[in-house]
């Protein structure tokens, strides 16, 4: 099954990593909250943009062949100028065409730096088991060391998800600590449903990372998205 076109185009043309910028078009349309993103060719569309959007601004590497951007290099937080921009984009095609000579670079993508927040990662895979199921933990090193992360088979409603954030070992975090804010646990119900709701109606989504998503008070804003695709037809 599966309807939505764009998905169709890319298994056709034998493409199964969206790039980032792909990802988060997919998902924007989706209803899922997106930081700004715009692709640039060039140096000087990446200048000008960066001005259209306002700064402070993030580059990246958009490249097909790049899943972890900031391991290569490939990632540029707060830059506040025009020649912060120009040097940033600079080091960036420096660091990538030294360490993965053979990547074919689409550019970068221009962001609007999102404010700090609580990160936290929302995941979407598909087991061999129990077919697919989705993740949530907090950002950084609870997902990476402490493996601090919960489960559950997909469909989700908003019950689930919601129970989901709170047995977290880390739940307290986004209760508020230390003169921190506290989590928007609405909005982070809203995105791991309407995650789970977009896995079912989209079965040639293989895995799907938002990593991370920024929590704040109010709201929640995904900056960085990663969708691949079944390379066979989905059984599930
Ligand atoms: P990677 O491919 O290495 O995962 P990310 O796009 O996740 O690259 O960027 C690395 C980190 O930079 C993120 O975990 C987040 O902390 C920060 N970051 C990325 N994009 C933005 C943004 N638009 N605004 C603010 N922080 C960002
Ligand atoms: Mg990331």
């Amino acid at each position: 099954m599966g309807n939505a076109p764009f998905i169709k185009k890319l298994r056709k043309d034998g493409r199964s990593i969206l790039t980032e910028f792909e990802s988060k078009n997919f998902l924007r349309q989706k209803g899922i909250p997106i930081v700004e993103t715009r692709l640039a060719r060039t140096q000087k569309e990446a200048v000008l943009l960066s001005q259209k959007i306002g700064f402070p601004v993030v580059l990246k590497i958009a490249s097909p062949d790049i899943v972890h951007k900031s391991d290569s290099g490939g990632v540029k937080l707060g830059l506040k100028s025009v020649s912060e921009i120009r040097m940033a984009y600079r080091e960036i095609m420096d660091a990538i065409k030294k360490q993965n000579p053979c990547a074919v670079i689409e550019g970068v993508t221009v962001q609007k730096m999102a404010k700090s927040g609580i990160e936290v990662i929302v995941g979407a895979s598909k087991d061999p088991q129990f077919g697919p199921v989705l993740m949530f933990g907090l950002g950084g090193v609870f997902v990476e060391v402490l493996k601090d992360v919960s489960f559950r088979i997909i469909p989700i409603n908003r019950k689930d998800a919601r129970e989901m954030i709170e047995e977290i070992k880390g739940y307290p975090l986004l209760q508020g600590y230390r003169g921190k804010k506290p989590a928007d646990l609405p909005a982070l119900i809203e995105i791991l449903f309407k995650i789970s709701r977009l896995m079912e109606e989209n079965p040639e989504i293989k895995e799907l990372d938002l990593n991370p998503v920024i929590a704040y008070e109010k709201g929640a804003l995904a900056v960085d998205a990663r969708i691949i695709l079944e390379k066979e037809e989905p059984l599930f």
